[in-house]
């Protein structure tokens, strides 16, 4: 009959149960290292915290109020009594645990296997209503322990303490393999499921970047100051502009050509335009780079772009009005060959000597190999020749450094506009007052903490205009997760950027800090919750606006 959920719910509950790495090795090691190969991949990905590998493009598309609705019929609890619940565990899939405690009314135990069949099924059904009566289905015959992991599998956010490259190594530990391979594995195939098999089977050396697979984006720590830039790394010092525009992941091999957002979203439809010119490059590649517009040699505002990202359809006026130029600043693969553990100097070369044309290009890379004052000088100067030709700063790189998929290290570092922005997220919103009467107005925003839960920090009215705060206003209607009246808990799902004018101790947040004028920038739906912000940014720039008072 195959593997039991059950049984990877247990394994599951013992990962969550422990904070010591080792100790939650050991237990997927152990449950991992015995399961039939089938049942290996699914058990895997689903540590992984997604129903599908990452190289595939297939999403549930289950909305949160289906998702809601669906753990009250299971429980038979009162719609307060999941808001109560919400609050004090402020994650859907630890409510469905807490608030079902009967058993389960289909008696068909769970196997991976069901799952998997259900999460394909999912995936191919169209309409709202046939999605929530599969999923009514595979919580009927969930217990409560199963039913928060297959609630924060289809909600999308697994969070039980597990990070893939945990998975990994226990991977690598169950089949003695060493955990470097195993990472690249992963990383190349995208499938955290065919790279367990792998490992089983002794195959690991064999995996080939996926072409369509998008691979997570490497991430830049902001400088605060042109100063910290010589702490992080020695010269020489790689100097772009930091482009305003959409992150994207350009594909091509064969006639194919696909862009992705840093989402890891198939989003070539948005920038017709790309395509051709691409495609006309010969043999195969993955690029990096930002999608933006261009008008008179200056880079078009973001927020003017943006207009056409919220356009379903690209008419021929919106790419007359607002044409797209994909900058393209590194190269991951060329011709079958995966560039990632090369350094940047080596990849920008190869980069560098593509045929690219049209729309198509490759940023002015400067190399400063200086130190000390002439350095900070140095950059002073780029930054605002940047900001002179329309664009949000620089990005310092270390030529030595390796690709680094979806991680945030020393070795990017972004240099921003007036450095006084955190990108952050909304967890309750207000009613506003005035002309902003009946629509939700004022948001109270969070950063990161260390693991990884939300601190708030402040609140501001909103910035955004007339449309954007009637859009928002549905939005969080429908994710309100309590409702107290003139203030709505939301899930925290929406991700905005907000300047200020300064950080300070305060008592009024659970984060202990508070901005002082902050202003709602703009929303920032490009990017993840994931990558909002932390605390430990917040508190520094308090902790250097402290000592220049
Ligand atoms: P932020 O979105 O503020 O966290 O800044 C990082 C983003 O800057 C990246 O995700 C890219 O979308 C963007 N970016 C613009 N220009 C560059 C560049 N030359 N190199 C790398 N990233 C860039």
């Amino acid at each position: 009959m195959g593997s039991l959920f059950a049984e990877w719910a247990a394994a599951a509950d013992a990962v969550r149960a422990t904070s010591k790495k080792l100790e939650k090795m050991r237990v997927l090691a152990g449950y991992l290292g015995p399961l039939a190969d089938d049942d290996l991949a699914v058990a895997a990905r689903l540590f992984a915290g997604g129903p599908f590998p990452r190289a595939d493009q297939r999403v549930l598309a289950v909305g949160w109020s289906a998702l809601v609705d669906a753990t009250r019929e299971r429980s038979r609890a009162a719609a307060d009594a999941i808001g109560a619940a919400y609050q004090r565990h402020a994650d859907l899939g630890d409510v469905a645990a807490e608030l079902i405690v009967d058993a389960s009314p289909d008696p068909r135990p769970l196997t991976l296997r069901d799952l998997a069949d259900a999460f394909d099924e999912i995936a191919a059904t169209r309409g709202t209503s046939a999605k929530r009566a599969l999923v009514r289905a595979l919580l009927a015959r969930a217990s409560g322990s199963e039913a928060r992991y297959l609630v924060k599998i289809v909600g999308g956010d697994m969070r039980i303490g597990l990070r893939e490259a945990l998975l990994e190594d226990a991977i690598a530990r169950a089949f003695g393999r060493d955990r470097e391979a195993v990472a690249r594995a992963n990383m190349l195939g995208g499938d955290v499921g065919e790279t367990a098999v792998r490992a089983k089977h002794d195959t690991l050396a064999a995996a080939a970047f996926a072409h369509f697979a998008p691979v997570g984006m490497m991430l830049a720590t902001p400088v605060l100051e042109l100063a910290e830039v010589a702490k992080r790394f020695p010269p020489p010092y790689y100097v772009e502009d930091k482009f305003d525009g959409v992150r994207a992941q350009a594909h091509k091999s064969g006639d194919r050509v696909e862009l992705y957002s840093r989402t890891l979203d198939r989003v070539t439809d948005r920038f017709p335009e790309l395509v051709a010119p691409l495609r006309d490059v010969p043999g195969s590649f993955v690029l990096d780079a930002e999608i933006l517009s261009f008008r008179d040699g200056r880079a078009v505002p973001f927020t003017e772009f943006q207009t056409r990202l919220g356009r379903k359809a690209v008419t021929d006026e919106l790419r007359a009005e607002l044409p797209a130029t994909l900058m393209a600043f590194d190269i991951l693969e060329r011709d079958g060959e995966a560039l990632l553990e090369r350094p940047l100097a080596e990849r920008s070369r190869i980069l560098r000597a593509l045929p690219l044309a049209g729309p198509v290009r490759t940023p002015d890379l400067r190399v400063l190999d200086l130190a000390g004052d002439e350095l900070v000088a140095s950059l002073e100067r780029e930054f605002g020749a940047s900001r002179a030709r329309g664009n949000e700063g620089l990005m310092v790189k270390d030529p030595r450094s390796p690709y680094r998929p979806g991680r945030r290290g020393m070795e990017w570092l972004k240099v921003k506009r007036a450095l006084r922005t955190l990108d952050v997220v909304v967890t309750a919103v207000e009613w506003g007052h005035g002309k902003r009467r009946g629509v939700l107005s004022d948001y109270t925003f969070a950063v990161r903490g260390e693991r990884g839960e939300l601190r708030n920090i402040g609140k501001a009215y909103s910035g955004l205009t007339d449309r954007e705060i009637a859009e928002m206003t549905e939005h969080f209607l429908a994710h309100t997760v309590a409702d107290r009246g003139r203030v709505r808990a939301v899930e925290p799902d929406t991700v905005i950027e907000v300047a200020f004018d300064q950080i300070q101790p305060s008592e009024r947040h659970d984060s202990g800090l508070a901005m002082r004028f902050p202003r709602i920038v703009r929303l920032r739906p490009d990017k993840p919750v994931a990558e909002i912000d932390t605390l430990a940014t917040a508190r520094a720039i308090a902790a250097r606006e402290g000592g220049a008072t």
